[in-house]
Parts: structure tokens; sequence; C-alpha cells
């Protein structure tokens, strides 16, 4: 038996719960959950904000534990190896997508917490490609949130970013933190875009060469034709206007944050400077592998609170008060 933090609805606190899970699959591993973060993702599907929940559910997608048993069909991995589960635990691998590398972008990829059952757990299962080896050298304890926080916001840098450009970073929060910390060691000049002034010391220390307040207009009008490239980490309405116009010649506006209002773009702020305005969801099995050595070599980690997982009522509490500091991880207590 599994015990399971378990939310039964939308918004209803989550109960401690055994579950049977059945026969493990056979290209599935098992891993017994040392720690897990707490993502944004995590208190939206909770709510059900996005409408596509499931319950019950069992929340928690950047997992680190060790894998205590390996399905006849699973490949590379072995019992007792310490491995981290993010937003996906699962792809068809026969897809145009996954034959192409983009496991991330498949059709049928089984979301860790829609249908599935996450990290807040005492274990959690995976299809054996998504479960993801960790480097020897990386922090394992703080690295829960590098699973889904940070390869969402390391992976627009390794597609659009090189180190001479001129990167702006909007948010300092559980995404925002972990952008500067990665565009910083990129070699890129970073700059910080916060609406919290008790943050500018903060984003200096993740390694931001600049600092501006979001919702300083003017100071942001100064930046006019400055940003190769602008990764927007909040989930709230911005002046979109003024975030583009601050991009360069040939620059892109990135969003990772699930603002759920539209975005309203002029053609003509797109058209005369070639800009560009484009998303993306996580990464790939590979991505994932790549962004976990790029944070051991360069000493990357989230910045954390830990908190047991008994107490997991509180942590999303604290999540949605906007006060965590950046990222919790949760230590499992069963
Ligand atoms: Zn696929
Ligand atoms: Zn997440």
């Amino acid at each position: 038996m599994y015990k399971t933090w378990v939310a039964k609805a939308p918004k209803a606190p989550m109960v401690l719960e055994a579950v049977d899970p059945g026969p493990l699959g056979a290209e599935d591993v098992e891993i017994l959950v040392e720690h897990c973060g707490l993502c944004h993702s995590d208190l939206s599907v909770l709510n059900n904000d996005w409408g596509i929940s499931q319950y019950p559910a069992v929340l928690g997608h950047e997992v680190i534990g060790r894998i205590t048993a390996l399905g006849p069909n699973t490949k590379g991995l072995k019992a007792g190896q310490r491995v981290g589960v993010g937003w996906y635990s699962g792809s068809d691998m026969h897809c145009r997508q996954c034959m192409s590398g983009n496991q991330h972008l498949c059709p049928s990829a089984q979301a860790t917490i829609i249908g599935h059952r996450g990290g807040f757990a005492s274990h959690v299962r995976s299809h054996w490609p998504w479960a993801i080896p960790l480097p020897e050298k990386l922090k394992f304890a703080e690295a829960g949130p590098l699973l889904c926080g940070g390869i969402t916001v390391f992976n627009p840098l390794v597609m659009y970013a090189s180190p001479t450009n001129r990167v702006g970073i909007i948010g300092i929060g559980g995404l925002g933190h972990m952008a500067l910390k990665f565009a910083a060691a990129y070699g890129c000049d970073v700059t910080a875009f916060t609406s919290s002034a008790s943050k500018f010391d903060e984003a200096r220390s993740f390694g931001a060469q600049h600092v501006v307040s979001s919702k300083d207009t003017t100071a942001i009008q100064k930046l006019n034709s400055s940003f190769d490239l602008v990764i927007s980490t909040v989930n709230v309405k911005l002046n979109w206007d003024a975030i583009i116009n601050t991009l360069a010649p040939n620059g892109r506006l990135h969003i990772v944050g699930a603002v759920l209002e539209p975005i309203p773009v002029s053609a003509f702020a797109l058209i005369m400077q070639q800009r560009r305005v484009s998303g993306s969801p996580t990464g790939s099995p590979v991505d994932i592998a790549k962004m976990l050595d790029f944070a051991a070599r360069h000493n990357i980690d989230p910045q954390t609170e830990h908190c047991p997982m008994s107490k997991i009522n509180e942590a999303f509490a604290r999540l949605e008060s906007g006060k965590a500091r950046y990222r919790i991880v949760l230590d499992a207590d069963f």
C-alpha cells in the first residue's frame, strides 16, 4: 500500500490515505519519494483553475527519490538509483513528437498529477524514460524544483538565447529566480523585472545585473528596443505593449507563466522590428538531463523552504499567500 495525500474535490484540503497501487506496469518504475517541490501548477490543479483536474487528485510533480522496483521492460535504470520526475511521467514513445525527441509535446503525454498519482505520497510511479537520473554533484534535497520550474525556464534559454544576449526575466518568484541564475550562468546580460521593491537586492544576488520595477512605466520605456529575449514567468496581466516595445529587432517575448487573460499584441509592434511572441511547456527527458548537468556544473540550486510533507495543507496556504521564498520543498515524513 502507498500512503498518499489526496484532494477529493476542487479546493478541498488534502487528507492522508493508503491506496493499493495495483501491479507495476512493465515499462514503469516505482520510486520511494524523499522530497517533492510544491509548484504553482499544483495549486492550479488543486483548484481546477484550468478545468482539466481529475479527483481524487494526488499532487506533486517535482519529485526526488530512489527507485525501489522496476518493471521487466524498463531500460538503463537500477534499483536504489536516485532520480527525479517532473510535470510528465509518461509518453507513448512512438508518435512523431516522441520519435523526434520532443516527448514533452507528445499528444498522449501523461501529466504526473492529472489522472495519475503524483509525488505528495510515499511512492510515485513513472514510465522509465521520464525518471531522470540525478548527477552526483547535485544537492538532491534542493533539486526537486528544477524538475518542473527549472526546466521550464532553462529550455527557452537553450532554444533562443546566446551568451552575448541581453535577457529580461519578468517576475522574481519560483520560476523567475531560477531563470536569473540560469541566464547569468549562461553568460547573458540579465535584467530582472519585479513588482516588489523588496526583491531588488535578492534579484541581484541571483545574478541580475539590472533590476527594474515592473510598475515603473517610465523606467520600462527607457528600455525600448533593448532585449533579445524576455521571458515572462508571471501569471498576471502586464502592460504587454510596453513589454513588447522593450524587445530589440528580432527580439522575442517568451511566455512560460500561465496567465489566463489573453495577451493583446499589436501587429505593427511585431512587423516593424521583426519581433516574435512564443511559449513553451517543460522539456524532454534529454532536455531535463542537460539542465540538471548544467545546474550541477554551475552550482545552481533553487532557493527553497523545507517543510515536512505532513504539513502539506499549510504549505499550500503559504504558497497561495505569495510568501514563499522562493520554492517550497516538502520532505517525505510517512
Ligand atoms: Zn508520443
Ligand atoms: Zn510545475
